[in-house]
């Protein structure tokens, strides 16, 4: 992908999340575009936030460390979207991420505090849901995420900003819709028993099924493919 392509393939998923929205009678404005940047270069991230995209995920600490100090000049969100392991937590304040969607067990959320504690600062969370119940996948299973906002509460430095899903692995977004009616109802579910505000987020989607996460409700949509290419993993 050259820059002219990305730059194009922004202005097509633009024009995506539009008429998605236009189909369920919501607001553009309410469907936030992050850029999922795994294996993505540097130079090319830049394309993307100087065309003016400001929210951008990585799925593992050690991509924010090499590509930070090469995008030092430029402001954006950083949100971390991958497993985070808790011996990561220190990365997690240098490389000043924003938010954590992937929040997943209590381990993770009283070691995260406890170091948010020790800088003296707090941080933004979401709880990741497993809602395939594919095995593989991480993420607290549906029926646990009430008790475990109410014990989140007592972390006084995470705030809890709403839930993030990965939807079932299918090419057929109908046969991924339910994981993304799931993930509403669980947020609806949450917010009935007074555990977090109504307009919280939910993030859902991807590069194939943007669309139909849009209209279970998506306020973030997390697109990688579609904006920078197929991935090229090298084996390093
Ligand atoms: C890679 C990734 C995405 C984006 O997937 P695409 O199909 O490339 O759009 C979204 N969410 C997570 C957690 C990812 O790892």
């Amino acid at each position: 992908m050259n820059a002219n392509e990305i730059l194009n393939n922004i202005e097509t998923v633009r024009r995506r999340i539009i008429s998605a929205c236009k189909k369920s009678g919501r607001n553009p404005d309410s469907v936030r575009l992050l850029l999922a940047v795994k294996t993505v270069e540097p130079e090319k991230i830049r394309v993307a936030v100087e065309a003016g995209e400001t929210l951008i995920g990585e799925n593992k600490i050690q991509e924010f460390a090499e590509k930070n100090s090469a995008l030092s000049d430029l402001k954006y969100e950083k949100h971390f979207i991958g497993h985070l392991q808790t011996n990561k937590l220190k990365d997690i304040v240098k490389y000043e991420i924003n938010c954590v969607q992937s929040l997943d067990r209590l381990e993770l959320a009283c070691k995260l505090d406890r170091r948010m504690q020790d800088v003296g600062r707090s941080i933004d969370v979401m709880v990741q849901v497993n809602t395939s119940f594919e095995k593989s996948k991480f993420g607290l299973e549906p029926d646990s995420v009430n008790p475990f906002l109410k014990k989140l509460k007592q972390y006084e430095t995470l705030n809890v900003k709403g839930f993030m899903t990965i939807g079932l692995f299918d090419s057929d977004s109908e046969n991924v819709r339910p994981s993304y009616t799931r993930l509403r109802e669980i947020r609806d579910s949450a917010v009935s028993e007074g555990l977090v505000h109504a307009g919280c987020e939910l993030s859902m989607g991807m590069s194939g099924d943007l669309e139909t996460a849009i209209e279970e409700g998506a306020t973030i949509i997390r697109v990688g493919s579609a904006i920078f290419g197929t991935r090229l993993y090298s084996n390093k």
